[in-house]
């Protein structure tokens, strides 16, 4: 469904443009331009899956401290947090823990992706390490819409989406949170969520 609507949306309205019924207007172009974009977004989002998904998923370990890399993932969202008006942070301890460095890199990325997508102007993304004994713990907040009470057990589940999201026109296919739990149980970590409708969200892994 999800790639099948806006496939069938585009093939549609070019016709109708080759038809002649629409004039090829830059502007229509564009938005044909920008849904293909998406599209090949969801489909990079679905190799991803399939990759860390694949049983013999192999993960290549070394020591990285985890506050370093946090800064690195909000470094690579500086101009989206500025376009949103977001006050983007990393705070904590320094934690260096045995990991897959792209893996959890991805898992933090898409963490702070989120937080970026669906918070609201001015608000606050926050990335904050903690180093315990035997683990390291990152926190990533946002003062976002929050996720409701009911949709909070199932948004790890692939294709997953909460109402409120399902209707954005812009965002994924709901596959950002089904990769970060499996790249995480792999490492034998967990990852859980608390939010507040309004108030907003905090993933921990
Ligand atoms: P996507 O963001 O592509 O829809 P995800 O698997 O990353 O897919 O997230 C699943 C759903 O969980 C989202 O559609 C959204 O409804 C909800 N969600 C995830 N992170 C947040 C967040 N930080 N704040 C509010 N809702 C969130």
């Amino acid at each position: 469904h999800e790639l099948r609507t806006p496939v069938a949306n585009l093939s549609s309205y070019m016709e109708m443009m080759i038809d002649e019924v629409l004039e090829p207007t830059p502007e229509r172009l564009q938005s044909c331009y920008g849904e293909l974009q998406r599209l090949s977004g969801l489909i990079s989002d679905l190799e991803r899956l399939r990759q860390v998904e694949n049983e013999n998923l192999v993960l290549h370990k070394t020591d990285v401290d985890l506050r370093e890399l946090s800064q690195v993932v909000m470094g690579n969202f500086e101009s989206q947090l500025r376009e949103k008006n977001l006050d983007g942070q990393v705070a904590g301890d320094m934690s260096v823990v045995s990991v897959d460095r792209d893996r959890m890199q991805q898992v933090m990325t898409n963490l702070v992706s989120n937080a970026v997508e669906y918070s609201t102007d001015g608000g606050c993304v926050r990335v904050t390490v903690e180093d315990t004994e035997d683990s390291g713990i990152i926190r990533v907040e946002d003062t976002g819409i929050g996720i409701p009470r009911e949709d909070l057990k199932r948004i790890f589940e692939r294709f997953y989406r909460t109402d409120k999201s399902r209707t954005r026109k812009t965002g994924g296919a709901g596959i950002g949170l089904a990769i970060v739990k499996t790249i995480v149980q792999a490492h034998r970590g967990t990852v859980t969520v608390e939010s507040e409708t309004g108030k907003g969200s905090v993933f921990t892994v």
